[in-house]
């Protein structure tokens, strides 16, 4: 039986995490930026919102600015605050298709497609801020429980009973099923 390469054991984590994007892609599936915003703070605050500062609950919006004030300690923060997205330009929607495509690179083998050369090519900006963006989020995403990845990585992998996991039969069966759910993907 042929033996997992280092590489590929690192590619068993990126193409379980593009199985657990959303089928229509992170586009569709969060269609605007007040989508993207509302699932954030589903799951920064489960039970609703709390000051970051002073953990209290009674909050007020600032529509127009997007921030949130504390009543109690009159702290302002806003959505991206205490994230890797603090002081960004891109909206949280920018971050979270960036973050779909730095998954899907790496599931697909395409890692030479990951530098800041390439993301600036890609979606014409300039290299230093290609850059920036890029080595955030390798940082962001290398932690399985990094809010950037559970707020695109919506559902759980199936993994049929006969598949035996981490071993070479596991990753036959994650490379096909990417493929397909590529193909699906862009049928659309
Ligand atoms: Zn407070």
């Amino acid at each position: 039986m042929r033996q997992l390469s280092d590489r590929d054991r690192e590619r068993l984590r990126w193409m379980q995490l593009y199985l657990r994007l959303p089928a229509c892609g992170v586009a569709a599936y969060f269609p605007d930026d007040a989508s993207c915003e509302q699932r954030m703070v589903e799951l920064r605050w489960p039970e609703g919102m709390h000051c970051i500062r002073c953990d209290a609950d009674r909050i007020k919006t600032c529509h127009t600015r997007k921030t949130f004030r504390c009543k109690e300690c009159a702290h302002e923060f806003s959505l991206k605050a205490n994230t890797v997205m603090f002081r960004s330009r891109h909206t949280i929607r920018d971050w979270f298709l960036a973050a779909e495509e730095h998954i899907t690179l790496h599931a697909f083998g395409q890692d030479h497609l990951d530098t800041g050369h390439s993301m600036a090519d890609r979606h014409c900006v300039a290299y230093t801020t290609a850059y920036r963006l890029r080595v955030k989020l390798a940082c962001e995403l290398a932690h399985d429980h990094s809010l950037l990845l559970t707020s695109i990585c919506i559902s759980e992998l199936q993994v049929p009973q006969d598949v035996v996991q981490n071993d070479f039969d596991f990753y036959v069966w994650l490379l096909d099923t990417c493929v397909t759910q590529r193909q699906m993907r862009r049928q659309g």
